[in-house]
């Protein structure tokens, strides 16, 4: 067990109240107000502090939760804290380093289409994304975002990355690995082989095609629940990280490239991105995935919540 931070540190009933009394008193903006007084199951956890989310969060310290402090033993380290932290010692110097630093979001998929299996895939590679969002749209947190997880390369130490669960996409030659994990059903479309209780089934029935990094890919579509997730995620972290701005890189005529990014327009780029924008090597989380919608979706609920 690694986890060196007492549960106490999370009890944060009273935490909010005195914060925003802090704040009150010493005109200090840097940090969101708190609004959470009692849990509800949906906040998620920044630098000890918790954070609504709106939407369902298990985070690690929950009973059925995903722990990256932990690993089996003999598997190598999967986080680290995040450098631009190193030497903090007030909360408030902490806060305004991880603001100062935190500006994009990663998103993948898992290739497993399972967070229960993907937690254990992490655990084992030394690998870790702070949050998992699985296909009936619950979210885990795996780490609080004051650590670098060890997801995305160049972008770790700025990034939150984002796992969500799904086979992938794949060559159209593949395409029988998809009848694996997705059945015909009684709409005359497909839905999720799954051993969860309930039915999914892709936001858009048929099969997708697409490029990534200019190569030709089928997959289907992410479950309406993920996307819904994801926006109240997208929203959250903006809220509390506002360098993270709600939109994708854009090309010259506003387009998302489905490519990787070169190195200037990466440096400058603060919000939303794939991991194919990051590395030629990755083509997730696909041609299938609707940037647009998240953008919006996201957009509507921040605006929402003003
Ligand atoms: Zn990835």
């Amino acid at each position: 067990m690694v986890f060196r931070r007492s549960r106490h540190d999370y009890q944060l009933v009273g935490w909010g109240v005195l914060c925003a009394l802090l704040l009150f008193l010493t005109g200090c903006r840097s940090l969101p107000d708190v609004r959470v007084e009692e849990r509800r199951g949906e906040e998620i956890v920044v630098a000890g502090r918790f954070f609504p989310a709106g939407t369902r969060v298990v985070t690690w310290l929950d009973a059925g939760g995903y722990n990256l402090y932990e690993r089996p033993p003999g598997a190598p380290e999967n986080h680290e804290p995040r450098r631009a932290l190193a030497g903090v010692t007030s909360r408030r110097g902490e806060w305004k380093r991880l603001q100062a630093v935190v500006d994009q979001v990663v998103l993948h998929y898992d290739n497993t289409g399972s967070s229960a299996t993907t937690f254990g895939v992490l655990q084992r590679r030394g690998l870790s994304a702070h949050f998992l969002v699985d296909v009936d749209g619950t979210i885990y947190q795996t780490l609080d975002l004051r650590e670098r997880g060890w997801h995305a390369t160049i972008a770790n130490e700025r990034s939150i990355g984002i796992e969500i669960a799904q086979i992938g996409a794949f060559p159209p030659a593949e395409a029988v690995t998809l009848t694996r994990w997705y059945e015909p059903d009684q709409t005359g479309g497909v839905r999720l082989k799954t051993t969860r209780p309930g039915s999914y089934r892709p936001l858009r029935p048929e099969l997708i095609h697409g490029q990534i990094q200019g190569r030709d890919l089928i997959q289907y579509d992410f479950t309406p629940e993920q996307y819904t997730a994801l926006a109240h995620l997208a929203a959250a972290l903006n809220r509390v990280f506002p360098k993270i701005h709600l939109d994708a890189p854009r090309d010259a005529k506003g387009q998302i490239p489905a490519r990787k990014l070169d190195e200037k327009t990466f440096a400058a780029f603060t919000g939303l991105l794939g991991h194919y924008h990051i590395q030629e090597n990755k083509i997730d989380p696909g041609p299938a995935f609707q940037w647009e919608k998240l953008i919006r979706d996201a957009r509507s609920l921040r605006n929402a919540n003003d």
